[in-house]
């Protein structure tokens, strides 16, 4: 087989750049996946009972970006949905981030009034407040605060999600939880806010429906690539893999997912319920709430955190581990692949180590699409 491009992973990486590339270029495209799916991370498939669930996490698009979301509104049409989050502290549940309404779930109505007007008068109306920040303010009660949320929200959340403490992480991390002032309860803010009506998979189906796209699924890209003919290759995959963990491998977190159906309508009042300090898993998603799907029964994924193993087929690498050492050595498979002169494009948030937000993976297949146009 000859074609112009092989591309490695048909998530958002590989299905846009696919797609920019047969229908912009009229070039051939040969898009190799491993799993037994398209769409990557962001799959979604109907269970056994007719929900449509997200077999790899909740998924929730949100994005400030015109371009993304022209850009996918080519593929899908949009079920406006505004995602919204509770923590459970001290038998209560919170609204996170936290903001004004977070503090009357809390505590006393006179004793969050003050409170409310502290945070006002100190930072203003509207602003999002670095918790690390709060932790200094002049003021005993807005300290008080911070070391309340720091503890009861965020440490306990952390721990399991990481087997970290906040301390330990890329102060990038910690330093941007923020005490939102203000009465607006969603989880985002972005000015677009919204789930593809007909799910992720349909969407990726039209992404990659061009006639000059061809996608071979259940292979990994190293069975093939010697049978095929081709020009450039863009890889979405891991990057350490890519090179034999020459510099040792990257270090990821992982989760295991629990799916479980409950016979009846509702089972949680909003979209996510965080558990920073009880049970084991983190946080459990009613996915009807992000779908808008309307049946008598109902699932729910339960998130376990776990520690990644490569050599296990079981565990997924899910999240980048954000410290400096493992920012260091990722630097040293970039050098790799710059000696590489363009030949292997690397993309992606496994190829370039970095969490993304969707819209974030499609905003940088876009711009690396301009990149290849544009020689
Ligand atoms: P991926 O989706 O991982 O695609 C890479 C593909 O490459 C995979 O399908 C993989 O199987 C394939 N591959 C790897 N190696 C090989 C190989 N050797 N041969 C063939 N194929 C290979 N983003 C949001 O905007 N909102 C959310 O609510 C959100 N929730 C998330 C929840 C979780 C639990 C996680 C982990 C992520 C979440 N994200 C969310 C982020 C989102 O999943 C990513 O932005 C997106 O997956 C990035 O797409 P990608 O194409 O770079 O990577």
């Amino acid at each position: 087989m000859k074609v112009d491009w092989l591309i490695v992973g048909a998530g958002f990486t590989g299905a846009v750049l696919a797609e920019r590339i047969a229908s912009q270029l009229d070039q051939k495209v040969l898009v190799v996946e491993k799993r037994n799916h398209i769409g990557g991370n962001a799959y979604d498939y109907y269970n056994e009972h007719g929900v449509l669930v997200h077999k790899y996490g909740p998924h929730i698009f949100h994005t400030n970006s015109k371009k993304v979301r022209d850009y996918l509104s080519q593929f899908t049409e949009w079920r406006p949905y505004y995602h919204r989050v509770l923590a459970s502290v001290e038998g209560k549940l919170v609204p996170v981030p936290f903001n004004l309404n977070s503090l009357y779930a809390l505590f006393p109505p006179k004793y969050a009034e003050r409170l409310e007007e502290k945070l006002i008068c100190t930072y203003g109306f509207g602003v999002k407040v670095p918790i690390l920040k709060m932790k200094e303010a002049k003021d005993e009660e807005l300290r008080f605060l911070a070391d309340y949320i720091y503890k009861n929200i965020f440490y306990g959340y952390t721990i399991k999600q990481w087997e970290l403490t906040p301390e330990e992480l890329d102060p990038s991390v910690t330093g941007r939880v923020p005490v939102y002032i203000s009465r607006d309860d969603r989880y985002f803010q972005d000015t677009y806010q919204a789930m593809p009506k007909q799910g992720y998979t349909a969407m990726f189906g039209r992404i990659l429906s061009h006639k000059n796209i061809k996608v071979l699924l259940n292979t990994d890209y190293r069975e093939i690539v010697r049978e095929i003919r081709f020009n450039r290759m863009i890889y979405t995959g891991p990057i350490d893999v890519y090179f034999d963990y020459m510099h040792g491998s990257l270090p990821y977190r992982s989760l295991r997912f629990e799916f479980l159906t409950f016979d009846r309508e509702w089972q949680q009042e909003v979209g996510t319920l965080n558990y920073p300090n009880e049970y084991d898993f983190t946080r459990t998603t009613e996915l009807k709430h992000l779908t808008g799907q309307r049946l008598p029964w109902t699932t729910l994924i339960v998130e376990y955190p776990q520690a990644y193993q490569p050599e296990n087929i079981n565990f997924e690498p899910y999240y980048p581990i954000p410290r400096e050492e493992n920012r260091l050595r990722y630097s040293l498979y970039e050098k790799e692949a710059a000696k590489l002169g363009g030949s292997v494009l690397f993309a992606g948030r496994l190829a370039d180590y970095k969490y993304y937000n969707m819209d974030q993976a499609v905003a940088r297949a876009l711009k690396l699409f301009e990149e290849i146009a544009h020689g």
